[in-house]
């Protein structure tokens, strides 16, 4: 029977980050397998989970160990070689085309862009997150009257290069917010406390209309240079209220969105795949990946994917790995990715639902185009 082939994507992995910088020991490298803090039960490990026995099963072998090497034997063979040696191994393994790499998060930990670039040996391409451009102003020294302007100011500077832009509004109070861009007035009103508390700690933005204010600033720029605006859904760490991060939440400021020609995509999604494939349906302007679930969901990455695929235009759903910290994530996310798509599109070839040039369309389309279509990448 003829099959797609998924061999031969370069990937445009549009939601990743660096690898870390220093060597790992075991405990090093297991908070990485998992987004809880909580230690494992007594007598487990992280390891033994989807993504655990995924790092076992394909990465061994890469490093090259028998697969379903031990913990401990996986993680001696990968401090012999060193971290950067490793991350070059699981990076060409991958197959990646480019990368669109969110410097926002713990970014003193990670390689940056041109490090990255380095190890990849691809373009490399930056998303910049508008909380960490609020946090960054909060702490340079402005008053509550300037922080308006100063911002934007910040904003437009660190995205001066930048093909697009992502928030984290889910893990600070979640989706239902009001849609509407708070006035200059509220802004300045709800910066007081923000910089006051930056003042005494770390700075942390959290008010509403603050974030808000990101946001809208955001629009403006995406209008101006063409590029999307990434809001984190679903999936993610204990700081999470995960109800409240339903992409069908944010519809009012989706509709808004679309009447302005902004983009908007839904990054990792699960267990809300399903709903941001219908908002992906019904939106022009929304689309969606379930990143980071391909590798946490290991064995049972197929079938994530082909929810993700049940209703969405194949113009609409995106390949990330959202790989965080460990090239392994790179090399799974890639990986199983490729898998799912054969497994799904091979089963609609098989049941004759689609034929095989089709099936290769589709597939190029979820791995580059669809990507190429909606960021400004040279
Ligand atoms: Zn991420």
């Amino acid at each position: 029977m003829a099959e797609v082939d998924v061999e031969d994507l370069r990937l445009i992995d549009h939601h990743c980050h660096g690898v870390v910088k220093a060597d790992l020991d075991l405990a090093g490298f297991e908070n990485l397998i998992a987004e809880s803090s909580d230690p494992p039960p007594r007598g487990t490990s992280r390891f033994d989970s989807p993504l655990g026995l995924a790092v076992r099963r394909w990465c061994a072998p890469v490093l090259g160990l028998e697969p379903f090497a031990s913990p401990q034997d996986y993680v001696a063979r990968r401090a012999d070689l060193g971290a950067d040696g490793v991350a070059r191994s699981f990076l060409k393994e991958a197959g990646m085309g480019a990368l669109l790499l969110d410097t926002g998060y713990r970014s003193e930990e990670l390689h940056d862009l041109k490090a990255m670039g380095e190890l990849a040996a691809v373009p490399v391409h930056e998303i910049v997150r508008l909380e960490a451009v609020a946090e960054a102003v909060a702490v340079s020294g402005v008053d509550a009257s300037t922080y308006p302007s100063a911002f934007r100011e910040a904003l437009d500077d660190a995205s001066r290069e930048a093909v697009g832009l992502k928030t984290i509004v889910a893990y600070r109070g979640g989706f239902s917010l009001d849609p509407e861009t708070p006035s200059e007035t509220e802004v300045v009103r709800a910066a007081g406390p923000f910089l006051e508390a930056a003042a005494s700690g770390r700075p942390r933005v959290a008010d509403p209309v603050l974030l808000r204010f990101g946001i809208w600033s955001g629009v403006r720029l995406a209008r101006e240079r063409g590029f999307p605006i990434q809001f984190h859904s679903g999936w993610g760490d204990a700081d999470l209220d995960l109800h409240l991060s339903n992409p069908t939440l944010l519809t009012g400021l989706i509709r808004k969105f679309d009447r302005l020609g902004v983009n908007v995509v839904f990054l990792h999604c699960y267990p809300f795949h399903r709903d941001a494939a219908y908002l992906s349906a019904v939106y022009g302007n929304v689309y969606f990946d379930v990143g980071s679930a391909l590798h946490y969901h290991g064995p049972s990455s197929s079938r994530l994917l082909a929810e993700a695929m049940e209703v969405a235009p194949f113009s609409k759903l995106l390949f990330s790995s959202d790989a965080f910290g460990l090239a392994e994530q790179y090399h799974l996310g890639a990986m199983l990715f490729r898998r799912a798509l054969q497994e799904v599109l091979d089963g609609w070839i098989e049941a004759d639902h689609c034929d095989v040039a089709t099936a290769g369309r589709i597939a190029e389309g979820i791995a580059r185009v669809n990507a190429l279509r909606i960021y400004p990448l040279t």
